[in-house]
């Protein structure tokens, strides 16, 4: 991964610049989302710098142990810290997407006038509302693209085993242990300078995979076991997840995370979604293997989007009216999935 060396100026002037910057995440934010906003909260503020790391909804416990946890703001229900936080901040850093209306609501609290903005992720298409962007597709991660940036930056040196092991979890958590999107020598070029930095492998993996509450694993038991309908003649699948299923297993967020992977395990499984059903609205994450476009999916038919293996969007609909909508995009994309099939 190389850069043009006025780009690394740019990144090397926005951290110089800033004395205070407001770090945004996606929403439902993830160990890829936090994971890099753990590390660069732990970079400047060893540089005597104040960052405020801002999720639009809730931060999943799961990833309690990122440094700086506590503090990372939920401007669903701490909106008046993340406004003075945003208010304070003369820099704006985005993390982990590619369109802004992915941290919802908080657009409308969005004002960049006077700030200097940078946007680092790995999304296809990103829209332009950063002054400097940093996009990557064939990245792992974001966590792995900042580690690029701050390794070709005057700031690696800054970089210690605490802000490493933030970044070594964004690479294990969106490649699934090492499973997806890490085909490239580049990943493990991070990883092993990130190990170098005393990031500790086992600990994130026992954090990451290792620290479920058995209610998580009884909640995967019902979306397999009971809530699973198999499309054989599409090669695709889909779970779900019902309000009151959530109330059965004391669901709290970030309990879903990783279920939807499963029923790609099958084989002749190419396709699926799992779908999570909220008061206001359906939200559906689709996983893909090989070259169907999960995100063309989603973007078509639930007004989301993402990588081509792995995507999501939300439907304001019953969950019978969002699986009805699923159906009829099997059915729309059924040349590609039957291609899949041969
Ligand atoms: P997940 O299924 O883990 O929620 O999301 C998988 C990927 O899909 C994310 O990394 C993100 O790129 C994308 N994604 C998830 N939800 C949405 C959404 O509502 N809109 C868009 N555009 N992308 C989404
Ligand atoms: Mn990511």
């Amino acid at each position: 991964v190389e850069f043009e060396a006025s780009k690394i100026e740019q990144f090397d002037s926005f951290v110089e610049n800033t004395a205070s910057v407001a770090i945004f995440v996606h929403q439902n934010p993830d160990g890829d989302a936090l994971g890099s906003a753990s590390c660069f909260c732990r970079l400047f503020e060893s540089l005597g710098k104040t960052a405020t790391v801002i999720s639009p909804n809730e931060c999943p416990p799961y990833l309690s142990f990122l440094h700086g946890f506590a503090d990372f703001v939920d401007f669903e229900k701490q909106t008046t810290n993340a406004v003075n936080a945003l208010d304070k901040a003369d820099s704006v850093l985005f993390l982990d997407f590619n369109k802004i209306d992915r941290i919802g609501t908080v657009q409308k609290s969005l004002s960049l006038s006077g700030k200097n903005t940078l946007l680092i992720d790995h999304h296809p298409d990103p829209e332009e509302f950063a002054e400097i962007l940093f996009s990557n597709v064939t990245v792992s991660s974001t966590a792995e693209l900042t580690f690029h940036i701050l390794h070709a930056s005057g700031y690696w040196s800054a970089i210690d085993a605490v802000a490493a092991e933030a970044l070594l979890t964004g690479i294990i958590t969106d490649t699934g242990g090492f499973s997806h999107n890490c085909s490239k020598h580049a990943t493990y070029e991070a990883v092993a300078a990130l190990l170098e930095k005393g990031a500790d492998r086992e600990k994130i993996h026992t954090f990451i995979f290792q620290s479920n509450n058995l209610n998580k694993l009884q909640l995967l038991g019902n979306c397999i076991g009971n809530s699973m309908r198999v499309f054989p003649e599409y090669g695709a699948a889909l779970m779900t997840i019902t309000l009151k299923d959530k109330q059965i297993y004391n669901f709290s967020s970030g309990d879903s995370e990783g279920i939807v992977n499963y029923p790609l395990s099958v084989k002749g499984i190419n396709f699926c979604a799992l779908f999570t059903e909220n008061e206001d609205m359906v939200k559906v994450s689709f996983r893909s293997k090989g070259t169907f476009p999960a995100n063309a999916f989603s973007e078509k038919y639930f007004n989301g989007g993402g990588h081509l293996n792995a995507a999501g969007g939300r439907v304001q609909a019953t969950l019978q009216e969002a699986i009805a909508l699923f159906e009829k995009g099997l059915s729309s994309f059924e040349s590609e999935l039957k291609a899949l099939l041969k």
